[in-house]
């Protein structure tokens, strides 16, 4: 009895000397998630272009970007056993891409692919010539589509919203559908390297604040100690502050420059802001506006991340938080604050900042708060506008139509509407929601009508064509990008041009046929083609405009052919190509 004791008590021991050593190494990487269960989705080391939670405008960069030597064709392989649950093709976001779904309860999602693999790619085929479409999103039944751990799914590319080849990777909860950082897995990365701290700021956060003699954003001085910490000029202040920093992590074998993982905050060592890049959902996306300083970004074009959380964000990543993370510095006290860094790997930048509470003459006119950029730029009429209430003005032909909650705080809000172009506030407000923009036209001809559309005016004063829907006499766009619009038209036809062969040739060598689309204002909106009067599938890539024919898709009996090609653009301006070739194979 005392024997078996001893080794139960021994075993407990032991397991928890085990697992306190463990939270030690890496709490994250033990706590929640199942290590050595998924191996690599590539079969060459991993090197990232971009990390899990990198912070893009609206969204939060959902998965890793893993290079690909700058080429595709490279063999993806399913992490794990499992069954493709969804297919998702489209010309813009993920391009291609697969969703597997495996037993432990994740799914694991591949994008800009180039190619599925024959198995996945011969079903994908016969439901695009079904629904004669490209796009195409395909729920296949649950084990369908089985795959084993390490087996090929697809080839790597470049395909929808990529701009250079690489594979987007992600693992979801297969229930919740949040995303996961795939490096909690135990995929491999190396990186020794630790993130870079390039810029500090100190935020006066209200009226009376004071900053360096100042009420505006402060941009700190600071230098770089022996061990590599930073450690920055005596900061004066009182009132209550926050802090804000530019920062990157660079990984080892490559120059990008990647998010962090984990910023966190001390002040006289005590915690008072963290935020970890461990998970979140698809639906917060939008409130990593409100993390970054949005109206600096727009104005000053550098990202700064705020250690604080600003009224009504409602991101997730948040913990340890102390009165947001927003610092209360009291005349003739002294404060060590240090802002640390981390990336996934737990490489550790820290930043000093020695803070002298201290009352002072603010030099600067008080703005409403310090950070509130938007007022660099007041000018001309504002409507001041309530967050919780529903907003609209209306001059002219032009109405603009503001739901509840679209706004995080209240605004003074700009518009005008002269010369034809209506003055939306500007671009440095993040929106929550969509707002409407509706433009009578029932002063222009029916036929003017049809080619009107609604465009926005960039800074540079081109037009950029906004998604315009009709209704009787009204044209209207939905849209959270806030600035200047009007209305133009396009009266010029999208035009074809054949890349790979001329009219009334042999085509037997060919393994494709390939042709350039292009529409200049609205863009190509539908294209169709059709061999002998049949739907053929060409795969369409807009960031290049062609569109490519693979002759494997169908046995020719009869020599000559005729191609059809019928392309439109956004206000259906039409061109029509016709050809015709000879192929007997
Ligand atoms: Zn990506």
């Amino acid at each position: 009895m005392l024997k078996k004791m001893l080794i139960v008590f021994f075993i407990l021991i032991f397991t928890f000397v085990q697992s306190q050593d463990n939270y030690e190494v890496n709490y994250d990487l033990e706590k929640n998630y199942p290590q050595n269960y998924f191996q690599n989705p590539l079969d060459i080391p991993l090197v990232l272009a971009a990390t899990f939670g990198e912070l893009r405008t609206n969204h939060f960069h959902a998965g890793i970007d893993i290079k690909t030597q700058k080429r595709e064709g490279l063999n993806v392989l399913a992490i794990a056993e499992g069954y493709v649950s969804r297919i998702k093709i489209q010309h813009w976001g993920y391009g291609k891409a697969i969703y597997v779904t495996h037993p432990n309860g994740y799914t694991s999602v591949y994008a800009h692919l180039k190619k599925f693999s024959p198995k996945i790619e011969a079903y994908v085929k016969k439901q695009q010539y079904a629904k004669e479409s490209y796009e195409i999103q395909l729920f296949p039944k649950v084990n369908s589509i089985r795959l084993n751990k390490g087996e090929l799914l697809a080839l790597s590319g470049n395909t929808g919203g990529s701009t250079a080849a690489h594979l987007h990777f992600e693992i979801r909860d297969s229930k919740t559908e949040k995303i996961i950082n795939p490096l909690l897995f135990g995929i491999n990365v190396k990186d020794s390297t630790k993130p870079v701290i390039q810029s500090a700021f100190v935020y006066p956060l209200d009226d009376f604040t004071s900053v360096n003699n100042s009420n505006t954003l402060q941009k700190l001085q600071f230098t770089k100690q022996k061990n590599g910490d930073l450690l920055a000029n005596k900061v004066f202040a009182s009132g209550s502050i926050g802090l804000g920093i530019k920062s990157f992590d660079r990984l080892d074998e490559a120059n990008n420059k990647n998010g962090l993982y984990k910023l966190e905050v001390f002040v006289n060592g005590q915690k008072y802001y963290q935020h970890k890049l461990e998970t979140f959902s698809f639906a917060e996306g939008k409130y990593v506006n409100l993390l970054v300083d949005y109206s600096h970004k727009y104005y000053k074009h550098e990202r700064i991340q705020k250690c604080f959380v600003v009224p009504n964000n409602k991101l997730s990543i948040y913990d340890d938080l102390i009165n947001n993370g927003i610092i209360s510095i009291q005349n003739g006290l002294t404060y060590t604050v240090e802002i640390v860094a981390s990336d996934v790997k737990g490489n550790k930048t820290k930043l000093k900042i020695p803070i002298v509470g201290k009352e002072q003459g603010i030099a600067v006119t008080p703005t409403m708060a310090a950070g509130n950029i938007e007022l660099y730029n007041k000018s001309g009429k504002t409507h001041y506008f309530k967050r919780n209430e529903f907003n609209t003005i209306s001059k002219e032909n032009v109405n603009v139509a503001i739901p509840k909650y679209s706004f995080y705080k209240d605004i003074d809000f700009e518009f005008s509407y002269k010369n034809g172009i209506a003055n939306i506030h500007n671009g440095s407000v993040p929106m929550h929601k969509n707002f409407t923009l509706t433009f009578n036209v029932s002063s222009y001809t029916v036929a003017e009508r049809k080619k009107l559309f609604i465009a926005k005016v960039k800074k540079n004063g081109q037009l950029s064509y906004t998604y315009t829907k009709r209704k009787e006499q009204k044209l209207y766009t939905n849209t959270k990008k806030l600035g200047n619009y009007k209305l133009a038209s396009d009266y010029v036809k999208p035009t074809i041009t054949p890349k790979n062969f001329k009219n009334g040739q042999w085509l037997t060598a060919n393994k494709t046929l390939k042709i350039r689309v292009n529409d200049d204002l609205t863009g190509v909106k539908n294209y169709r083609a059709t061999i002998d009067g049949k739907w053929i599938l060409m795969e369409y890539e807009p960031k290049t405009g062609m569109l490519t024919y693979d002759f494997s898709d169908k046995k020719f009996i009869e020599a000559k052919h005729t191609l059809k090609i019928v392309v439109s653009d956004q206000v259906k301006n039409t061109k029509t190509y016709i050809a015709t070739f000879y192929r007997k194979k």
